[in-house]
This record gives structure tokens, sequence and C-alpha cells, in this order.
């Protein structure tokens, strides 16, 4: 079976011993340094950078108010271009309509092109109860499968493996898999590519079956839309009988006209480049040409839960660019495995918690993993306010289920609110700081309030608060 993030441990205990791993956050560190410095350079190009921004979130914004409108309008153009649509209302559902599909074909071994949101799903693991081998094609996430190791990063999963360690995986694992790595494969970018591409260019002309992911989803013309880098993508699309494409609910846009602005936004985004190298659409079937079977799973599992959040529905706008990951200094210092799941970052953060609701206890501390710096805020292509709905999913895990938190801050917190809540109660309490202030461990907190000074140091209470200063120098005039 593939490694997959179910049963991962939370994010502050995944994250205390990422930190702990100096090849990781240099690797980390490197990459995402690099990325920012592109994408910095590129922006700056386009003046009418922040008005794209605007289209875009405007533009997602109405798709997800009219969702429905839009996906049966994409339905009903696939199915009249000679698709299948199938609805899948979670990751179950879902794997077993792929499954039974490839099942139906006969065949044992398919070609995946990266979709994170068959990572979410875990179809992989399904499959291959089935007895079906998915092999990935996209060049970073093959190193990931063939490194049994789990996606880090929405656009480049392998970001945290350096050149040697990728070296290695191909010279241990491609033999077992296929076509082995060419004798003295050196860590040169070229000649890793060029193992890669004799050894997936075997599966490519051997697979009956492709399963893609999508960017968009044109829905005027229920068009699949897949954005990469390397052209494996589009092998998968054009050289199978049969393609799944499995599409998460969000992923529509209304026209061609809207593509453009996306098209735009996110390769200058993700890579720095002025365009995706490779930009493949597919429409249904084309008698004679591609793929003769085209089937279109459209997966909700937690979306219109993420939806019906007034504020957090914003985090289905998202493009999956990495930008968000590549500027924020939580991630660079952890990594994404931290995160638990194959959206990890600022996006990871909010959508995790979104997607599973705030009781889930492998996501529900997500929205403590940031700094509320804001970096984040500022590069989305697409706007989302990454600070807002962080600071409503802290208050839906402070007000919500008490298994998510801890009983002693529960009592902690409310004997604070009332207080607070009264003036002299609050005046009569920070006099009684001030005298016992003195008498506190400077370094660690005794008891249950230990784990906060883990990471913080404590606090110098001041002898008299400012109130009590200001009357009694007369606003410092005394
Ligand atoms: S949230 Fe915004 S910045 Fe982050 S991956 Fe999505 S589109 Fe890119």
């Amino acid at each position: 079976m593939s490694r997959t993030f179910v049963g991962w441990p939370a994010f502050p205990r995944a994250a205390a011993a990422a930190t702990q791993d100096m090849q990781l956050r240099s690797n980390v560190t490197r990459a995402t340094g690099t990325i920012r410095g592109k994408r910095a350079k590129l922006v700056t190009e386009r003046p009418d950078w922040e008005d794209l921004r605007d289209s875009a979130a405007a533009l997602k914004d109405e798709v997800l108010a009219h969702l429905d409108r839009y996906l049966l309008q994409a339905e009903e153009q696939v199915t009249a271009a000679g698709g299948t649509v199938h609805w899948a209302r979670d990751a179950a559902e879902a794997n077993r309509i792929v499954t039974e599909l490839v099942r139906a074909t006969g065949e044992r071994e398919i070609v995946k092109v990266k979709s994170m949101l068959t990572e979410e799903i875990g179809l992989d693991n399904a499959l291959e109860a089935a007895g079906i081998s998915a092999r990935e094609t996209d060049l970073a996430a093959a190193i990931v499968q063939l490194g049994d190791d789990l996606p880090s990063h929405v656009v480049v999963p392998a970001l945290h493996r350096n050149r040697g360690e990728i070296r290695d995986v191909f010279v241990r694992e491609m033999g077992r898999h296929g076509r082995p790595a060419p004798q003295g494969l050196t860590d040169e970018p070229a000649q890793l590519a060029e193992a890669a591409r004799l050894h997936l260019r075997e599966k490519f002309l051997k697979a009956k079956v492709a399963v893609s992911g999508a960017n968009f989803l044109v829905a005027e013309t229920g068009t699949v839309v897949v954005v990469e880098s390397e052209g494996n993508g589009r092998m998968c699309l054009t050289l199978a009988d049969t393609l799944i494409s499995v599409v998460g609910l969000e992923k529509a846009v209304p026209t061609w006209r809207d593509l453009e602005v996306f098209l735009q936004l996110l390769a200058r985004n993700a890579t720095g480049e002025r365009m995706a190298p490779y930009t493949t659409t597919f429409t249904g079937v084309t008698p004679g040409d591609g793929p003769q079977r085209f089937h279109l799973v459209l997966v909700d599992n937690g979306r219109t839960r993420a939806l019906a959040d007034r504020v957090g529905r914003q985090a289905l706008r998202c493009i999956r660019c990495g930008a968000c990951m590549n500027i924020c200094p939580v991630y660079e210092r952890t990594g994404g495995h931290a995160y638990g799941s194959v959206y990890p970052g600022p996006i990871g953060a909010i959508l995790n918690p979104l997607l599973k609701g705030p009781d889930d206890p492998q996501t529900a501390s997500l929205p403590y993993a940031s700094s509320l710096c804001g970096a984040c805020n500022e590069v989305c292509p697409v706007r989302i306010r990454f600070t807002d709905v962080l600071l409503k999913l802290r208050h839906e895990v402070a007000e919500g289920d008490a298994k998510v938190k801890h009983p002693v801050e529960k009592a902690a917190l409310d004997a604070v609110g009332a207080v607070m809540e009264h003036p002299a109660a609050w005046n009569a309490a920070v006099r009684a700081a001030g005298r016992v202030g003195p008498l506190m461990p400077r370094k660690r907190l005794p008891g249950p309030l230990r784990g906060w000074t883990d990471t913080r140091n404590v606090p110098e209470i001041p002898k008299e608060s400012f109130r009590t200063w200001w009357k009694r120098t007369d606003g410092g005039t005394k």
C-alpha cells in the first residue's frame, strides 16, 4: 500500500519533529527562496497584475455562488460531447466509481497525472486493494511515489528532496517498477530528467487507462484543462484509450474568456514563468483522436461543507499555485508533511479544517499553524484573506467541541472573559498581577501552563498598570 497521511500526527507534534530536521529545512528554504525570487520578478512585469487578481477573485466567487448552475452546464456539455459524468459525495464513493471504471476495462496497470484530489481521497490504495497498480507520471509525483514518500507542496510535491536524494531514489527504485535507472546516473538535473523520461515513456506507451486531475473545468463547453511543465500530462490525456478525470466541484470556470484570466495568473504565480509550458484542454470524445472513452468524476468530499462557511468559502477559490507556501515563514521551517495533508502551508491551514469540520483531531490545530503575518494574503492570485479565515477557524476551535481543547484552557479563558467584562474586576486583577509579578518564575510556568512556555518567554509583569501610572504622574507630567 502507498503511504498516506491517514493517522498522521497533528501539526504541533509533526512540526516539532520537522523543525529538528536540518536537511529538510535547508532543502525547503533553498527551493522556496528560488521560486519566490522568480515569481517576484515576473509579476512586476504586469502593470495589470492587481486587476487580474481582482478579476480572478470575482470570477471564482461568481462560480461558488452559482455552483449548481455551472456544474450542471458542464455535465450537459460533457455528455453532449460523448463523455460520461459521475458525481461522488465523498472519498469512498469517488474511489468506488474510479475502481469500477478501471475494472470494466480489464486493465491492471494505469497511469496517473498529478492530481491532488486523488491523493486527498486515497485513490492509489483503493485501486491497489482491487489489484490495480497506478503509476504517477508527473516527474515530482513520480519521485514521491518511487521513494514511498508523501507530497509536501502543491506544485512541487518533492520539494523537500534535493538532487542527491532523488538520484538515490531513482537508482534504488526504478528497476523494481519498470525500466531501471541508467548505469552511472549522477545528480545532474539533465541526467535525472532523462532517466525519468525513459522510465515513464515505457509506462505511457503501455497504458490503456489514464487518470488525471484538472486545474479548471470550463463549464460552457465541458472542457477539462490541465496545466503543467513537462508534457507528461498531455501524454496521459492523449495516449490512453480511456481517460478518467477526477475533478473537485470548485474547479469550474464559466467560460473560455474567464479561463484566460487564470492562465495569465497561474504560471507566473506558481513557478515564476510567463506561461506554463503545456496547457492541455480536453472535451469529450473525438472519434479516432485521443481517448475513445471519457469519464468525468466530480467530487465533493467536504467542498459543500466549506461552501456553507460564509468566511471560509473563499478557500475554494484556490487555484493551487503554491505561492502562499513559498512565502510562509511557518512552512519554510516545517516543510509540508507537518500539515498532515496533501494541502500544506497557509491554504492547508484553512482548507483542511473547512473540508473536514472543526472537530477533526488531525486538522483542528491547523488554524494555529500561522504567525498571522499576512504574507500569504499579499501573494494569493485569487485574493484569499487567509488571516480572516484563520481567525474565524480559531474562534470555532475555541468555542467548539471540548474534545479539541484542553478543559483547563477553557476554564482559564472563561475566567479571563468574565473578569474582562467588568472594569472593576479587571482593575483589581491588574493590581494583583503587579504585586505577584516579581514572584513569577522567569523561565517556565508550572503545571498545565508549562506548555505555553515551551516555546515562549514568560513576559515581565509591570509593577503598575498604564492607567495607574497615568493617574499617578498626571499623564507623565509629574
Ligand atoms: S491559496 Fe492562493 S496562493 Fe495559496 S495555493 Fe491557492 S491560489 Fe495559490
